[in-house]
């Protein structure tokens, strides 16, 4: 099966609606490949502006993370129908930043891909293992568990509609990536562990991105591998001249 590649901006604490809006525009100016999707995962309180900036143009729009109610006495978070109303399509759930600074547990980010799907976003559910799990060759027990904590309950049609994405976290803003055997590797044991919870057929449809310092250097290396489908960027989706290459990769 073809999976159409995802390449996802994850702007994190950064920019202000201005600078929000031009770094859109630059990204959508410089060309967008039709054969593949782009999302870009601004500040909230930038989605609005962003989703008129590129209105038209086939970007998505992505959360950085999302609430599993519509509304309510729920300080501090967002809700999937006043992100959709702002023109978000997609929710980033599960970032290692969510998990480790401010202790998001399996059982939260499952409610918060289950809450996405409820309302109609596409969860992008973020799993990695930590430097010492994978030195204590802990990478796949770490993985299997954030993945079928993460999934528990989400049926196969929600599971169509689910991006995954792999993202080391020694490798996240450190400069340092796992090499494309390495990413390749896990990103295979993902797909089976899915195969495993699904069907064969489901799991070969699910796009599995690799996150941690991609760069317009390695994407193409990354790119060629036969389950990687796509990129989840961080700093390197701050400049839109980098981030229009890692949209603009090519595999040989
Ligand atoms: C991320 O935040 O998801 C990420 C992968 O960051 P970076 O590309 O900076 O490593």
């Amino acid at each position: 099966m073809q999976r159409k590649p995802l390449i996802a901006g994850n702007w994190k604490m950064h920019t202000t609606i201005d600078e929000a809006e031009s770094l859109a525009i630059s990204i959508m100016e410089s060309g967008l490949p039709g054969d593949r999707d782009v999302m870009l995962a601004p500040p909230f309180t930038a989605m609005k502006a962003v989703s008129q900036a590129v209105a038209g143009s086939g970007i998505l729009l992505g959360a950085q993370n999302v609430c599993w109610e519509e509304k309510g006495a729920f300080t501090g978070e967002i809700s999937p129908i006043m992100l959709k109303d702002a023109g978000c399509t997609m929710a980033i759930i599960g970032h290692s930043e969510r998990r480790h600074i401010f202790g998001e547990s399996d059982a939260l980010v499952n409610k918060r891909v289950a809450g996405a799907l409820k309302f109609g976003l596409v969860p992008v559910l973020c799993i990695g293992e930590k430097l010492e799990e994978r030195e204590a060759d802990k990478t796949f027990q770490v993985l299997e568990d954030q993945l079928r904590k993460g999934l528990e309950g989400i049926s196969q049609e929600g599971a169509d509609n689910i991006v995954i994405a792999y993202e080391p976290v020694w490798a996240i803003g450190t400069g340092k990536t796992a090499t494309v055997d390495q990413a390749q590797e896990v990103h295979l044991f993902v797909r089976s562990l899915l195969a495993d919870i699904y069907e064969k057929n489901i799991a070969t449809g699910i796009r599995i991105l690799y996150g941690g310092s991609v760069n317009p250097k390695n994407v193409d290396d990354l790119m060629g591998q036969e389950d990687i489908d796509g990129a989840l960027v961080g700093g390197a989706a701050l400049d839109s001249t980098s981030f229009s290459r890692i949209i603009n990769f090519k595999v040989t």
